[in-house]
This record gives C-alpha cells, sequence and structure tokens, in this order.
C-alpha cells in the first residue's frame, strides 16, 4: 500500500518535488499537497512578466489540473494548514480535519518584509510575493497612481518596472549606495541604474525612509534625511522572511530557516523541507534554482536512494526588458582572486569575470548576457580555464571556436 505522504505549500518547490517523485518513486506515496494560495501552483518568477503586460496571468501554471490527477495526487488549494503533531503524526487544516502521514514535507516559501515603520500598516502598502499582489498592483497601474517601490533589488526593481512600463509615476528608493548590492559591483550597478532611469523610473539611492505618511491612506514617504516622495500607493519590495511558524510551534529547530541536513531531512523524524523555507549548511536561498536541486535530491532519498545536497552555486537574472543583467557566483575580488573586466559604458556594456585557483569564480554581465549560461557551467563545474583565459571574456563562439562551429 502507498505511504501517505504529505506537502505542505504548493508553490513551486511542491511542484517540481511532485514531478520528481512521479519519476523515481511513482506509486511509492499517496501524495496529497496541502496549498493556502487559491489557485494550482504557478511560475511565481513569471509574475514580474505579468505585472509588466508581457505574459497572462492564466499562461503562469506550472501544470495543468489533469497532469496532478494523473498521477494521483489529492490537492487541496486555498486551506492553510496550521499545525503540525509531530508525536501522532498528522497534520491541522483550517476549518478541516487533520490528515495523516508517513512523510512530511515543508515547502512553505517565504514572507515579504513588510518593514517595522510608522504608517507601513496604512491602506495603500502593499508587497510584492503572490499573484493577488500582482492583481492589486495591475488595478493602480491602470488607475496610473504614484507609486514608491521600496528596495533596489531584484524584485524592486522588476515591480518598478512593471508599473513603469504600465504608466505609473514610480520612484525606486533603495537604502544602500547601489542597487542590487548583493549582486553587482559598483560599476555594474551604476550602469544599471542609468538604464533603469532610461525606463522612466526615479531612482534614489542611500534613502532610507522613516515613516509611511497619510491618515487612513498612503499619501507619501519621508525619509530620515527629511526628503518626502508623494505617493498613493507603497511597495515593500526590501527582502523576505522564511516562512517557519509552522515548524517552529511543532518543536522542529529553526533559524532564520527550517534547519535541514544534507537529506533535507529536519530535526524531526520523516519531516523534510525544502525551497525558500529550508535553512541548509546556514543559507537560505530566495532562488527557485536551489529549490529545484533540493527536490531532485529528496525525491532520491524518499524513493530510497543515497542522494545528498551540497548547497548550489546561484546566479540572478534581472527580468527588465532591454536591461539584461546576470550575476552569478562570487563577484567581489576577494583576496587572491583576479579580475578580467570589459567595461563599456557607452554601449551599456559591462562584464566581470573573476578567477581564482585558475577557475571561474564568478561573473557579473550588464547589458550584453548572452554568455551566461557557459559562465555558470565553468562555474559550477570548477573547471580550469587557463587554455581559454585570454578569450574567454568575448564570449564562448571566441573562447572555443571549433565547439561552437
Ligand atoms: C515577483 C517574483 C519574481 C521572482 N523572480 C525570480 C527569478 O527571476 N529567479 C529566481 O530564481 N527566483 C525568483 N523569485 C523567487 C522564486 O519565485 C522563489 O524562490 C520560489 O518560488 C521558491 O519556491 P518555494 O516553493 O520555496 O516557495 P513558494 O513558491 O513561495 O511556495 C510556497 C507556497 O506555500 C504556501 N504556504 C505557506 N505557508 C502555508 C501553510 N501554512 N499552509 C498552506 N500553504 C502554505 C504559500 O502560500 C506558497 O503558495 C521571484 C519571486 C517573486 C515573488
Amino acid at each position: 500500500m502507498s505511504e501517505p505522504l504529505v506537502i505542505v505549500g504548493n508553490g513551486m518547490a511542491a511542484a517540481r518535488l511532485v514531478d520528481e517523485l512521479a519519476k523515481v518513486a511513482l506509486g511509492r506515496y499517496a501524495i496529497a499537497v496541502i496549498g493556502d494560495e487559491p489557485r494550482l501552483a504557478y511560475n511565481r518568477v513569471l509574475l514580474s512578466s505579468v505585472l509588466a503586460g508581457e505574459t497572462a496571468s492564466h499562461d503562469i501554471e506550472l501544470r495543468p489540473a489533469a497532469w496532478w490527477r494523473d498521477r494521483g495526487v489529492t490537492l487541496k488549494y486555498g486551506c492553510v494548514a496550521t499545525e503540525i503533531d509531530v508525536g501522532r503524526r498528522e497534520l491541522k487544516i483550517a476549518n478541516e480535519e487533520s490528515i495523516g502521514f508517513s512523510r512530511l514535507v515543508l515547502t512553505t516559501g517565504s514572507t515579504p518584509l513588510r518593514l517595522n515603520l510608522p504608517g507601513a500598516g496604512l491602506a495603500g502598502v502593499h508587497t510584492f510575493r503572490d499573484s493577488r499582489d500582482v492583481d492589486l498592483l495591475l488595478t493602480l497601474a491602470a488607475q496610473k497612481k504614484r507609486v514608491v517601490v521600496v528596495g533596489g533589488g531584484l524584485l524592486g526593481l522588476e515591480a518598478a518596472y512593471g508599473l513603469a512600463k504600465a504608466g505609473t509615476l514610480v520612484t525606486l528608493i533603495h537604502l544602500m549606495d547601489r542597487l542590487m548590492e548583493r549582486q553587482l559591483d559598483a560599476p555594474a550597478a551604476e550602469l544599471l541604474k542609468s538604464l533603469v532611469e532610461r525606463k522612466g523610473i526615479r531612482v534614489m539611492l542611500g534613502a532610507n525612509t522613516a515613516r509611511v505618511l497619510g491618515e487612513t491612506r498612503v499619501e507619501g514617504i519621508e525619509l530620515t534625511d527629511g526628503r518626502r516622495i508623494d505617493a498613493d500607493a507603497v511597495i515593500f519590495a526590501a527582502g523576505i522572511r522564511p516562512n517557519i511558524a509552522l515548524a517552529q510551534d511543532a518543536g522542529i529547530p529553526v533559524n532564520r530557516g527550517i534547519v535541514v541536513d544534507d537529506h533535507l531531512q529536519t530535526g524531526a523524524p520523516d519531516i523534510f523541507a525544502l525551497g525558500e523555507c529550508a535553512e541548509h549548511r546556514g543559507i537560505c536561498y530566495g532562488l527557485v534554482e536551489p529549490a529545484y536541486e533540493q527536490a531532485r535530491v529528496l525525491a532520491r532519498f524518499l524513493a530510497g536512494g543515497a542522494a545528498a545536497y551540497g548547497g548550489s552555486v546561484v546566479a540572478t537574472n534581472l527580468k527588465v526588458s532591454g536591461v539584461s543583467v546576470f550575476s552569478a557566483g562570487d563577484f567581489i575580488d576577494a583576496d587572491g582572486t583576479e579580475t578580467i573586466v570589459l567595461d563599456d559604458v557607452r554601449h551599456g556594456t559591462y562584464k566581470k569575470l573573476v578567477v581564482s585557483d585558475g577557475r571561474l569564480t564568478g561573473a557579473v554581465l550588464v547589458g550584453d548576457v548572452g554568455d551566461a549560461l557557459w559562465y555558470l557551467e565553468l562555474i559550477r563545474n570548477r573547471e580550469p580555464i587557463a587554455r581559454i583565459r585570454n578569450r574567454m571574456m568575448f564570449g564562448r563562439s571566441l573562447a572555443l571556436p571549433s565547439e561552437a562551429a
């Protein structure tokens, strides 16, 4: 008889885990997926394209209902899991009876941070995480409101772009002295700023939000240096926090995320976690690729294999049309590393490759990202680059002409 395996969360990690399980352990588990969003799992990464009007919301579903049905998966969406009884191996679901499990997988993702500021609870303050947020932001865009986006990372930039594209007057404010500081060095960030400004987005750096202004609704934002920006809405895109409450309340060890080992196992027997809610070797990833790698390992482990997860090399792509940005690996020129740089501001191109111990360890590309995947492969595979080093900057076809032919 199939063992009951329950997955909490109906997001990207959950969908990929079911996919992987179907490949390696078909029939071994009776799978139930409990998700609180009121729709089938969708590609969250594409929400930026939906906001920018480049993709329709119904086109981002990861799998159609029939796909889940064909794999015998019981899907409960619009349902919040409220409690785990570790000892009895039961999961409680709001307004429903408990559901028993032999194995439980937590894929609860993250919640956007709402800065703890005066006025942060006013009507007109939004976040950018799920399709309900996007529906709200699209309404704002249609009304041509003035919007302040707080946060100059990937999400803030993509939110600002989507809104500006729809004709909204957008000011992007960022605490740090450069955009995407966790992925870009100063010259790359400076170039990005000029490209983003050309999209009609006003960018303010070193801007620390003191409070959101307004009585009942947002009327603007005040910075700690006293400057004020009038606005009808504020979008917080200033980071995420892993959803750990369910695990924490059940006594499962948590840190910033739910702590897991190399088998994605939490501190409780037969309870696993993966994706953005998990913390592996001290790292909570905020990207989808690590979640997919973890899903592959966990599926093999649950199938009885000896798979182990050793961590991921992450890469970031900004999805702003006409502004190509890629970053992977260690992009900071730390001691013992060498950097190769091509900086052509006039043509909107910046490339930086970081080399350490004869291997490529990091890359930052703005403008021309055509070879991004090749650089990522070199970084991930830790390939020695001595034979291609002097041509590597100019891309794969020049560095390896025989392979490209
Ligand atoms: C706008 C946007 C753009 C992005 N762009 C990129 C990108 O370009 N590249 C990239 O790598 N990553 C990107 N990301 C991040 C990427 O989407 C996430 O890393 C990925 O979705 C993580 O998958 P997950 O399954 O861990 O979490 P999620 O996809 O968030 O799924 C978690 C699900 O669990 C549900 N849940 C939580 N608690 C409960 C509960 N108690 N009961 C039931 N259900 C619950 C949540 O509602 C959610 O549906 C982007 C994210 C956003 C918001």
